[in-house]
């Protein structure tokens, strides 16, 4: 029997290589070691979205460039968040038992009541509790994390804690797997890669578009024209060549310290790295997009699998707290 993995990730529409070379590689890797479930949590972006306008569309335009990129539904679980109501349920049972202060203290939260002081909602405070049931609505014995996110995966583990202590054995405590996910650094040089800050390469790019993209990208601040000496280790064109141009990282390292290569080139260089590495990925997605029915359906068929996995969790958790079974006495 493999470990199950469980990984929920938010609804961002379209990614950019910065999730590749973060989230996605590490996905990819994981689904022939572990029984791995895959979850587009579109419920919890309702906790910061404003309009949900365009959440259909980020749902299937991540899930699109997700099986492109190599997530293989015959491995995998992959589904949507609210495709199996039950992690509503286990939510609103797990909040039972989690007391209000251990939610109060998450620094995540207090750093979003600062960023959306006029939508403090409910949702944010029990963000902690529908992660949690997310993870043991599944059962899910492993999950991967960030060094950043270890103090979330701790209250989950708490919380199931505290469960099986007062109603009995249900859940495994989930445990980390510290993956270290690169900083990729956006095209401004300063953030790193994100939506947010526009700084950001799509995968689905076309060549053009990557081309257009990183010729906008900040440098080596202090190389100022051709003949300048450069610094590589300052230049955020250099710390993508690393993951896109291995083979040659030495020589761009050399030639610019030396002058030996100018930034118009040596962008070129880049986009043409990152234009050639998506090159199967972009054919793929192209043909996966001209049949929006197979993308609905292989997440029909995820949530199917998922909610029979949903369904005798629950009934487990009900037996174990005695709730009264509709139609007994
Ligand atoms: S030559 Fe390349 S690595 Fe050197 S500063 Fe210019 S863009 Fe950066």
């Amino acid at each position: 029997m493999l470990k199950r993995v469980f990984s929920g990730f938010r609804p961002t529409g379209k990614q950019h290589i910065g999730n590749y070379l973060g989230a996605i590689q590490n996905c990819i890797s994981l689904q022939d070691e572990y029984d791995c479930i895959y979850c587009v949590v579109d419920i919890h972006a309702l906790t910061t979205l404003e309009s949900t306008e365009r959440l259909q569309g980020d749902v299937y335009e991540m899930v699109l460039d997700w099986l492109a990129a190599g997530i293989d539904p015959q491995k995998n679980i992959l589904f949507v968040q609210s495709h199996v109501p039950q992690v509503m349920e286990l939510h609103t049972l797990f909040s039972m038992v989690t007391p209000l202060s251990w939610l109060l203290r998450v620094p995540t939260f207090k750093e979003k009541v600062k960023a959306q002081p006029h939508n403090v909602n409910y949702g944010l405070v029990g963000y902690p509790v529908l992660m949690t049931a997310d993870i043991a609505l599944y059962k899910g014995e492993i999950v991967p994390v960030g060094e950043d996110q270890l103090p979330h995966l701790e209250l989950a583990r708490e919380i199931v804690r505290r469960f099986n202590s007062i109603y009995g054995f249900v859940f495994p405590e989930p445990q980390a797997k510290l993956t270290s996910f690169p900083l990729i650094p956006g095209l401004d040089g300063v953030q790193k890669m994100s939506k947010s800050y526009n700084n950001y390469i799509e995968m689905a790019a076309p060549p053009e578009e990557i081309m257009e993209r990183v010729m906008t990208a900040f440098t080596d601040p202090a190389r100022q024209y051709r003949s300048d000496q450069g610094h590589p280790d300052m230049c955020n064109i250099f710390r993508l060549h690393k993951f896109f141009t291995p083979t040659r990282v030495e020589e761009i390292d050399s030639e610019c310290r030396h002058a030996g290569i100018g930034c118009v080139d040596c962008k070129k260089m880049l986009a043409q790295s990152i234009s050639l590495t998506f090159e199967p990925f972009r054919e793929k997605r192209a043909i996966l997009a001209s049949k929006p029915n197979y993308i609905t359906g292989i997440l029909a068929e995820g949530a199917s699998r998922a909610e029979a996995i949903a369904k005798e969790t629950i009934k487990e958790v009900k037996d174990k707290m005695r709730l009264l079974k509709r139609g007994k006495v």
